[in-house]
């Protein structure tokens, strides 16, 4: 069966059902195929007890709120993924869920999608299948004694086996496991590279409130050959700063990056202490550029001085492991929170470069009619966030009516 359409828009996640509400409010004929369900990877590719990273009046997009949530709580992700069905069902928005788009390719002037239950032509495109779609785990430790998963698949710590757990990655996902494990009652150990670590509040405003202020969500891609730097944010609890000196003296054990792996032992660059301060500094660094906006707009903010106290380094930091021997701490698990990678090896056409990245400026492909939308940095910071999304689809919704 061969269906025809204007614009085919590809995953139902938020950037989908973003760009689906944009393209119906500029009148284009579309349809949105999603394989399961609408904002499933907020179902089934995070652990229970996640919550938003930023408070419900952020998290959200600016079309309706949460209206079960104090919009300063921070909306479990359940709520989150029922925020996006409920969002696109009192729209109406033209959702096909259960529907994969196995085969994506150019004919003619425009596309032919396939999928198990037949062909979709379509003049336009947009892919909007997430921006953290493959996981990514750098060593190979070859040890069946140990339990091994990526973040995306970590539900619980009653779900983990008996013994020690070393997590791997410092960004939102690898600390905020790291933490819910050892309040569980778990020996933790985390490995951290290069991360940054913002304030959850300071002076009576939540991060994404100052990001805003400071202009740090709408900051462009940084430039290329760049680190990009991990993130460690936290709703959880009602909301922390990610403190690693606090996860230290709740009992876990910080270890530098980790390395190479041979015969039972897990080797650690000595970074830690480096990644630690360097971790400070950018904590601090925004607490300057905070009292720098409130000093030059003339803000009534109040001050709060013992932001700046910063807790003792632990011991674990000033005398770090370089290695462990798997087997004699009694690692049961390890968890890979060592992020994610792109996979659109179902769309056959020459656009990606060589890392996979597609080719395009700000979503707009270097084919013409073929959009992405919600992949990192695909116009600034906020580009793969709930809010960024809505905006890239909103422009690019413009752009696809302009056409015609
Ligand atoms: C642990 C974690 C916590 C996060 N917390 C927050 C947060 O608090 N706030 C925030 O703003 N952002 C957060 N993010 C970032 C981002 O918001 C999420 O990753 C979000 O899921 C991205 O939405 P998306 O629509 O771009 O992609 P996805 O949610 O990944 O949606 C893509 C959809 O496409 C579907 N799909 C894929 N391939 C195909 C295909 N071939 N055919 C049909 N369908 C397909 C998938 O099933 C999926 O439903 C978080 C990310 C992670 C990993």
């Amino acid at each position: 069966m061969t269906e025809t359409t204007h614009t085919l828009v590809i995953g139902a996640g938020q950037a989908g059902v973003a760009t689906s509400t944009h393209l119906q409010k500029q009148g284009v004929p579309h349809i949105v195929l999603e394989r399961d369900r609408i904002a499933e990877r907020w179902r089934s590719e995070r652990w229970d007890s996640l919550v938003a990273n930023g408070p419900a009046w952020h998290d959200r997009f600016p079309d309706a709120e949460f209206t079960e949530l104090d919009p300063d709580a921070f909306a479990p992700k359940e709520s989150v993924a029922d925020y996006f069905q409920r969002f696109a069902g009192d729209r109406s928005l033209p959702i096909r869920t259960g529907v994969a788009v196995t085969k994506l390719e150019r004919q003619g002037d425009g596309f032919r999608a396939t999928t198990a239950g037949g062909v979709i032509e379509a003049k336009n495109v947009v892919v909007a299948t997430g921006p953290f779609q493959k996981p990514v785990i750098p060593t190979v430790v070859t040890d069946p004694g140990i339990v091994q998963m990526h973040s995306n698949a970590y539900r619980n710590p009653e779900a983990l086996p008996a013994g020690a757990v070393l997590v791997v990655g410092a960004g939102s996902s690898g600390a905020q496991i790291a933490e819910e494990l050892v309040r569980a009652g778990r020996k933790v150990y985390l490995s951290l590279g290069p991360h940054d670590r913002p304030p959850r509040r300071y002076r009576g405003q939540d991060f994404v409130w100052w990001l805003g202020k400071l202009g740090k969500w709408d900051m462009k891609a940084p430039a290329p050959g760049t680190e990009h730097i991990t993130i460690a944010v936290s709703g959880a609890y009602g909301g922390a700063t990610m403190d690693f000196r606090r996860l230290a003296g709740l009992g876990v054990t910080l270890l530098g990056r980790a390395g190479d792996y041979r015969d039972g032992v897990l080797r650690f660059a000595n970074d830690l202490r480096t990644n630690i301060e360097n971790g400070d500094r950018n904590y601090l660094s925004v607490l300057d550029e905070a009292d720098a906006y409130v000093k030059a707009e003339g803000l009534d903010l109040p001050e709060e001085p013992e932001a700046r106290n910063l807790l003792p380094l632990p011991d674990c930091v000033t005398n770090p492991a370089l290695e462990l021997d798997l087997k004699k701490e009694g690692i049961g698990t390890i968890i890979w929170a060592t992020g994610f990678k792109l996979d659109f090896g179902w769309i056959d056409i020459d656009l990606f470069e060589g890392d996979g990245r597609p080719r395009h400026k700000e979503g707009v492909s270097v084919i013409p009619g073929l959009y992405f939308v919600g992949l990192p940095w695909l116009s600034c910071r906020g580009s793969s966030f709930i809010w960024g999304a809505w905006k890239d689809s909103e422009r690019l919704a413009g752009l696809i009516a302009a056409r015609g």
